[in-house]
């Protein structure tokens, strides 16, 4: 083990899905001296947020932002939306999914917890089934976790979104894309969704410390009549001060001009380039994973996670052992097991800003420390992430080649 003092040339490797690597100009934005938070300067700043910040959720309807981690965006949906003892149905996708349900509990709400393997995303067909069975509507809200960052399954929200409308059954629809929100295309309006939460350090590549609901009319009219208690995350005193571009309480100022550089550099690459740089990405270390002869944890491949990919380590091997390795010798972070998953897999996060040549060193380094651990694998997951990414590249060849087209394209 390095003591404290010692010098690590190189720059550290953080590869777990979320907080994810923050670019300089975010760094650069976020330093800028804070500014009075009720002065007209800052009003120019938070409506320019307000608007732009619709576009990542694909959404014409407001979008409220907390200070506070993704967690407190999540009991702000719940608190803003429900009452004491409403039923919810919820889907045991994975830890964090288990982790919304357990606040439910403790805020009072009886959820149904809908059970899973932690291997694909929530079943729009037992979602259906369960609120047809539920004649006396009983179930106000059905949460989902649209990125399983435990697992790296993702859940259909359009198929869910289908299956609801199909029982004609009222509920609410609550995503969590905390992990996908700007890494995978997700649409709060198209997909019908009444309330989304989001978080800043995963795809929007800011540290922690943004909590954002999106907030349908449906959900809005909810909020009207939901008797449980609120205060802090209370919508509409937000809502209201957000109206004329400010916030009810002192705003986490610098977090927002860091978004506000988040969204310009998010406006620059365009929203379809995100996505499919964070496909291409993602497939490529699938790509390695399976040369690795190892095995992904999300058996579906339609759920695969775009964000994110979590590796199986074969029985009788410590995921943990080969992270702390990986760790105090490459000066790489990798994600940790969680839940039922603790010590059976590393989670790989590739998302946020992030590209080819870091993706490359990622695997390189995953490939020499299973190595070094000793753990069984077959060498050559690098080369084929290589291949996979040059059978992407071939069209960016054909536009080098032919600098016409590419000045008339
Ligand atoms: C990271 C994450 C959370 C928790 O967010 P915090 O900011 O740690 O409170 C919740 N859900 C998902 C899917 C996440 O990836």
């Amino acid at each position: 083990m390095q003591n404290d003092f010692s010098r690590r040339p190189g720059r550290h490797f953080l590869q777990i899905p979320g907080p994810t690597n923050v670019p300089a100009r975010i760094l650069r934005a976020i330093e800028a001296p804070t500014i009075d938070h009720r002065g007209p300067e800052f009003g120019e700043l938070a409506r320019r947020v307000f608007r732009d910040i619709k576009t990542v959720f694909q959404t014409t309807e407001p979008v409220v932002i907390f200070p506070s981690s993704g967690t407190g965006a999540w009991e702000a949906a719940l608190v803003n939306t429900l009452s004491p003892g409403d039923t919810v149905l919820m889907c045991r996708t994975g830890w964090f999914a288990t982790l919304w349900k357990e606040m439910a509990e403790r805020l009072n709400l009886r959820p149904i917890f809908l059970d899973g393997d932690w291997r694909r995303g929530a079943d729009p067909a037992a979602i259906a089934e369960t609120l047809a069975q539920d004649r006396a509507h009983r179930i106000k809200a059905v949460c989902v976790v649209h990125n399983e960052t435990s697992t790296g399954c993702t859940s259909r929200i359009d198929e869910i979104r289908a299956a609801i409308d199909q029982t004609g059954h009222p509920a609410l629809l609550m995503v969590d894309t905390i992990s996908s929100l700007a890494s995978m295309d997700y649409r709060h309006d198209a997909w019908g969704v009444d309330v989304t939460v989001g978080g800043s350090q995963k795809g929007l590549m800011l540290p922690p410390g943004l909590g954002f609901n999106a907030i349908g009319p449906k959900a809005l009219a909810a909020s009207q009549k939901a008797t449980l208690p609120r205060s802090y995350f209370d919508w509409r005193p937000m809502l209201a001060a957000n109206a004329e571009g400010f916030f009810p309480y002192t705003p986490a100022t610098n977090l927002l001009f860091g978004l506000a550089e988040a969204l310009t550099m998010l406006q620059e690459e365009g929203l379809p380039a995100v996505f499919a740089r964070h496909a291409r990405l993602a497939e490529a270390a699938r790509s390695a994973v399976r040369a690795w002869g190892l095995e992904i944890q999300c058996a579906e491949p339609r759920h695969y996670s775009n964000s994110l990919t979590a590796v199986r380590l074969p029985e009788g091997h410590s995921a943990d052992r080969l992270r702390a390795l990986i760790l105090e010798r490459l000066n790489m972070s990798l994600g940790n097991g969680l839940g039922i998953l603790k010590d059976r897999v590393f989670r790989i996060g590739h998302l946020g800003d992030f590209n080819e040549l870091e993706l490359i060193g990622t695997l390189g380094g995953v490939e020499l420390g299973l190595r070094m651990a000793g753990v069984p694998h077959r060498a050559g997951g690098v080369q084929a992430a290589i291949e996979s990414l040059a059978q992407d590249a071939a069209g960016w060849q054909f536009a080098a080649a032919d600098p016409a087209g590419k000045a008339t394209g």
